[in-house]
């Protein structure tokens, strides 16, 4: 039988998506037909989603059994009430490994110091700095999931000495895993650097507030590719201001683009970076949503279902 996929994304994402989805489903054995338009909803057995497209309202599409996301966040559809059917959020190799590369390069630029030598100020003897060796630099990574345990194996396997904290208890080489709010204390007060790699909840917002960034030792690093209400933004420019934190590294933001007028812009310890940590990548995503519409096909559960109690 022919499955119908309606592919509700950015004009720009069909461009990069077609011509690696049609090779995936075929490469899965599928018999399909994939489009932007494919007529009226009760008619689409699944929807290839981006939160930023036309559909809003999923109730006419009463025949799908899947909406399948091309994003990695879902604090855009979770509270759509209209979204009965099961929802797959995207875990992508491509997109894990990108956050990898990124989350990486900016531990590795803060453990090194290197910003004075970009900014070769001062003399010779100015720009000394001997840093410690990995084994001696603690990184906390808040968030043990996708994305949050590929960047604790990279960085523990570099040799950094690795805490990581999640919702719930987790068992990773290599890693000394806490989880709950009572394990949130001690993970933040072993981080030199500290990056934050948890969903956008009601549980994780202003995670990291006047009171938890108080838990840090002095002179921290953040590094947040998270989400941005997972900071409380004015505890974070107080504790830039006291030393408490020594930098932060932001990705993401309450408001995006981030406003003009917003003081990070012009604050000294912050790095920012327009929200391009990481992105989903068409050839190998093609390929979990070939796989995801093949389990929905031969009666297997889907898999990254969304879990809607939780939020994420
Ligand atoms: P996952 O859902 O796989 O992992 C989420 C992790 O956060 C899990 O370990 C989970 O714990 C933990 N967590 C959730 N709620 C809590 C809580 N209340 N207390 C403690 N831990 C909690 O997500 P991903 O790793 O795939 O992605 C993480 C986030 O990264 C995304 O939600 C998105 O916001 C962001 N992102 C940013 C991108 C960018 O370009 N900047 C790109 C892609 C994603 P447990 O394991 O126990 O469930």
């Amino acid at each position: 039988m022919t499955v119908r996929i309606l592919f509700a994304a950015l004009e720009k994402r069909w461009a990069e998506f077609e011509v690696p989805l049609r090779a995936a489903l075929s490469e899965a054995g599928m018999a399909y037909e994939l489009a932007p338009d494919l007529g009226p909803p009760e008619t689409i057995d699944y929807i290839v989603y981006a939160p930023n497209s036309d559909v809003q309202d999923f109730s006419p599409f009463t025949r799908t059994k899947a909406v399948l996301g091309l994003w990695a966040g879902v604090e855009d559809v979770v509270y759509n009430t209209t979204l009965t059917q099961p929802f797959a959020r995207m875990v992508d190799d491509g997109l894990t490994r990108g956050m990898v590369e990124w989350v990486t390069g900016h531990v590795l630029r803060h453990h090194l110091g290197m910003d004075p030598q970009i900014k070769k100020a001062g003399n010779w003897e100015a720009l000394h700095y001997v840093p410690p060796l990995a084994q001696d630099r603690h990184v906390t990574i808040l968030g043990l999931g996708a994305l949050g345990r590929a960047c604790a194996e990279t960085l523990s396997r570099l040799g950094f000495s690795i805490t990581g904290w999640s919702r719930s208890p987790k068992d990773i080489p290599g890693v000394a895993c806490l989880h709950g709010n009572e394990g949130l204390q001690e993970a933040l007060s072993v981080g030199d650097i500290v990056v934050l790699l948890v969903p956008n909840t009601p549980e994780t917002q202003n995670l990291l507030n006047a009171e938890t960034l108080g838990h840090l030792p002095t002179g921290s690093v953040i590094v947040n590719p998270g989400r941005g209400p997972l900071i409380d933004d004015d505890a974070l420019i107080a504790a830039l201001e006291t030393g408490q934190v020594g930098h932060a590294t932001l990705d993401v933001f309450r408001i995006e683009p981030l406003p003009e007028q917003h003081p990070y812009w012009t604050h000294p310890g912050v790095t920012i970076t327009p929200h391009i940590a990481s992105e989903t990548r068409a050839s190998s995503a093609a390929r979990v949503i070939a796989q995801n519409v093949q389990r929905g096909e031969t009666g297997q559960p889907f898999l990254y279902l969304l879990d809607r109690e939780l939020g994420y």
